[in-house]
């Protein structure tokens, strides 16, 4: 089984007890554990992989409860940084319009260093670069481009999920495209919403966005959907991958779950090539990754709600 090396943020998302309250009328919150990549990371371990969380927290309460979650999950957290500057917090709340509030204090993740010591054990595995917040800036980010740079010479499987985010945006959509360009190019697998492959392609129609995405060098593309599952699109072929039904309570998550469970798939298989696109194969997986982004929405909270095997296989 390879590992998969999933490299980017961990932070506090500090949720509001009562929807329907704008932040400044908040009052209560509830401390969760949050960040894309560091979600991935459990969905791969809560499947039985092997998954290694690369970031850096603060040297303070908020980051050993991060850590702790990981640990309790099962993802290796010994490569994890630890810095004087403050965890990352984020603050979220509905407001009655259902439009999401957020204040978002960026602290310790911008920190994380790149490690060359890391090039040999990155050999052969899996690399997922799926940070929400490393394009804004930061040690993260040079950390992205190098880390990049060794999984294109190191053999290595490179998935990439740019994690947009509006409210971290807001002006600067263009710089926000420009910068995930390179990873297009370079990933063997590139996991978009359908609101990204649109944003990035500059493209309304899901295929003409797949092909543009082609053009530049991306091998595997999958669209997730939400409730109509994901579309997957190869050099050659395109297919629509319905998912599961399911009753919804909360879909914070459900992407994370999809792409860590594809993730969790390829590192299983057994000998396997960078390029591979069996679109047999890939297919399977992708019925797999619906479940997973599927019963993710069952449960409250995107850790906690993540399947294991056996509820998978069920
Ligand atoms: P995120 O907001 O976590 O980044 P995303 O937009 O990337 O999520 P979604 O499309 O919401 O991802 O969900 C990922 C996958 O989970 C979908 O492709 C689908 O297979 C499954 N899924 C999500 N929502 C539902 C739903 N309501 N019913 C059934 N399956 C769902």
């Amino acid at each position: 089984m390879k590992k998969v090396f999933c490299i980017g943020e961990l932070l506090i998302d500090f949720v509001a007890e009562k929807q329907g309250n704008d932040l400044s009328r908040a009052t209560h919150f509830t401390k969760k554990a949050g960040g894309a990549p560091a979600n991935v990371a459990c969905a791969i371990s809560k499947l039985g992989g092997k998954s290694i969380f690369l970031g850096c927290v603060g040297d303070d309460p908020f980051g050993q409860f991060l850590l702790g979650v990981l640990k309790t999950e099962g993802v290796d957290v010994s490569m994890a940084q630890l810095s004087k500057t403050f965890t990352t917090l984020a603050f979220v709340s509905l407001a009655e319009d259902g439009e999401r509030d957020f204040v978002f204090s960026r602290g310790a993740d911008k920190e994380l260093e790149y490690d060359p010591t890391l090039r040999k054990s990155l050999k052969g595995n899996i690399l997922h670069l799926g940070a929400a917040t490393a394009l804004l800036g930061g040690s993260l980010e040079k950390a992205y481009g190098k880390y990049l740079f060794d999984g294109l010479t190191k053999d290595m499987f490179i998935s990439f999920d740019p994690n947009f985010r509006s409210d971290l945006w807001k002006e600067n959509e263009e710089q926000f495209i420009k910068k995930c360009m390179p990873f297009i190019e370079k990933s063997h697998l590139c996991k978009f919403s359908l609101e990204e492959a649109q944003l990035l392609s500059g493209k309304d129609d899901v295929n003409q966005a797949c092909d543009f995405f082609h053009k530049m060098g991306a091998k595997i593309i999958t669209v997730t959907l939400g409730k109509e599952g994901t579309l997957l699109s190869l050099t050659d072929s395109k297919k629509l991958i319905p998912s599961i039904e399911v009753s919804p309570v909360d879909t914070t998550g459900a992407g994370d779950a999809f792409i860590g469970c594809l993730l969790y798939q390829i590192s299983d298989l057994g000998n396997f090539d960078p390029v591979f696109q069996d679109c047999d194969v890939l297919e399977k997986m992708v019925v797999m990754a619906n479940k997973a982004g599927a019963i993710t929405t069952t449960n409250y909270g995107a850790i906690p709600s993540l399947p294991t095997k056996e509820q998978l296989e069920k």
